[in-house]
């Protein structure tokens, strides 16, 4: 997203390469066939409150997006489903209820009688103290939430939503997730892009001079006037390149710049996992009443939880189809025959640290004479999603345009 929102921006003035590794642009690269439906690998959803760059960008485009049910269920070993809510539409919002027996039994009635405290205890509201400096864990824990809300619901939620460990999102800066919180998840209207991601990227790439695919940069170095790229062994000449990878992707392929730009990249921290699509419903909650848009299975001994989206509800040309399903972080055996495709992602997490990280970043690419740049999601603020893809992306396009 990165990569596209520059790129496209840039294109409205300038001559564009764009190089991308895989033969597909970023955000459809792994996307697959499936009973005549393009279904996105990882599905990327957004909602109004935190995705306003976004939002403006695929309006401009006349990206065409849909409001989708992503309620969830929350398994686990020992006590099966354990809380489920769905999405009740009123009056235009959508308000998270729990569901059925399962959220009757101590756990489930815990975690939403927390989910309510929280939502209404002023937390959301007020970032200015202790959010400020503590860790989600440790504001969640001082604040006295349940063990049950923080490590069986809030832990494993920002698990997925940050695609990450549940050590990595305990050190999430408090104010980070209550921020994302606080921007309209309880009551905000969660959506996709309507059919496929593939119409963002028609859209993003239509005005691109050169859309190279297939083409994995080896090297770039900074030159005195221009940057010398290396790609299937061939050098180019470009006035300026813009890096959106991964922080640690750039620097394994950067010449010629500062030490000091090479530590600061460095200093991004990265955690991998995996997507599986299939349509082995052994993944699901046991009783198929209990079956919601994105069913957790958390087993605590693991170090992350598993996340399995029923795509035919959240995408309408699969509703009437056989089931599929995708899922982060494969705990359970899937079925070997049932397994249509399998991508691994590499994904920056944020602690505490991570602002200064991103502030010297920034400082340093607002010195003159740049010739190589540097965006992506790790280098906006808040959680790494499309957002922060999107805003870092035009800012860098912005500077780029105004030498
Ligand atoms: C499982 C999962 C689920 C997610 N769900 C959501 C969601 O619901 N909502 C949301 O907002 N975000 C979601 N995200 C996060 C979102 O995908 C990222 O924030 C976003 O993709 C980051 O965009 P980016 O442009 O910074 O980087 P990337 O998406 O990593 O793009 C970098 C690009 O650079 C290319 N590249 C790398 N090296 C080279 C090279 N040497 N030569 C050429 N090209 C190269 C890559 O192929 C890629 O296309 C999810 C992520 C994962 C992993």
């Amino acid at each position: 997203m990165a990569g596209l929102a520059c790129a496209w921006s840039l294109s409205r003035r300038h001559e564009v390469t764009l190089f991308e590794r895989y033969s597909r642009p970023g955000l459809s690269a792994h996307a697959v066939e499936i009973d005549g439906e393009s279904v996105d690998v990882p599905l990327r959803v957004f909602f109004d409150g935190y995705y306003p760059a976004l939002l403006r960008l695929y309006r401009e485009l006349g990206i065409k997006t849909e409001v989708i049910n992503y309620s969830g269920s929350f398994s686990s070993p020992e006590d099966g489903t354990y809380f489920s809510y769905h999405n009740r539409r009123i009056a235009g919002r959508s308000v998270p209820v729990p569901r059925g027996r399962a959220s009757m039994g101590a756990a489930g009635a815990r975690i939403a009688r927390d989910s309510v405290r929280l939502a209404v205890s002023g937390a959301l509201r007020d970032l200015s103290t202790r959010a400020e400096d503590q860790t989600i864990f440790d504001y969640l824990s001082s604040s006295g939430y349940s063990d049950v809300f923080i490590e069986r619901f809030i832990i494993p939620t920002y698990a997925a939503i940050c695609t990450c460990s549940y050590d990595a999102v305990r050190e999430y800066p408090a104010r980070v997730i209550l921020e994302y919180l606080r921007s309209g998840l309880f009551l905000g209207s969660v959506r996709r892009i309507r059919h496929s991601a593939g119409a963002a990227v028609t859209a993003l790439t239509g005005d691109i001079a050169h859309l190279r695919c297939n083409a994995a940069v080896a090297r770039v170095e900074a030159l005195e006037d221009g940057v010398r790229v290396t790609v299937d062994g061939n050098t180019e000449v470009f006035d300026h390149a813009v890096f959106a990878t991964q922080a640690n992707q750039a620097t394994s392929m950067v010449a010629g710049v500062s030490d000091e730009e090479i530590s600061v990249l460095n200093s991004f921290k990265y955690e991998s996992s995996t997507v599986a699509v299939h349509r082995d419903a052994s993944l699901m909650p046991s009783r198929q009443q209990m079956w919601s848009p994105v069913n957790f299975w958390i087993d605590l001994a693991a170090p992350r939880p598993s996340a399995t989206i029923w795509m035919n509800a959240v995408q309408p040309g699969l509703a009437g189809a056989k089931p599929v399903f995708q899922t982060w972080n494969p705990l359970r055996p899937i079925d070997a025959a049932s397994v249509i495709a399998q991508a691994t992602f590499e994904r920056p997490v944020v602690g505490l640290e991570t602002e200064a990280l991103i502030e010297r970043l920034d400082a340093i690419q607002q010195r003159p004479g740049r010739r190589v740049w540097y965006c992506g999601s790790y280098a906006g603020k808040g959680i790494p999603l499309l957002e922060a893809a999107a805003t870092s992306g035009l800012a860098i396009a912005d500077r780029v345009d105004r030498i």
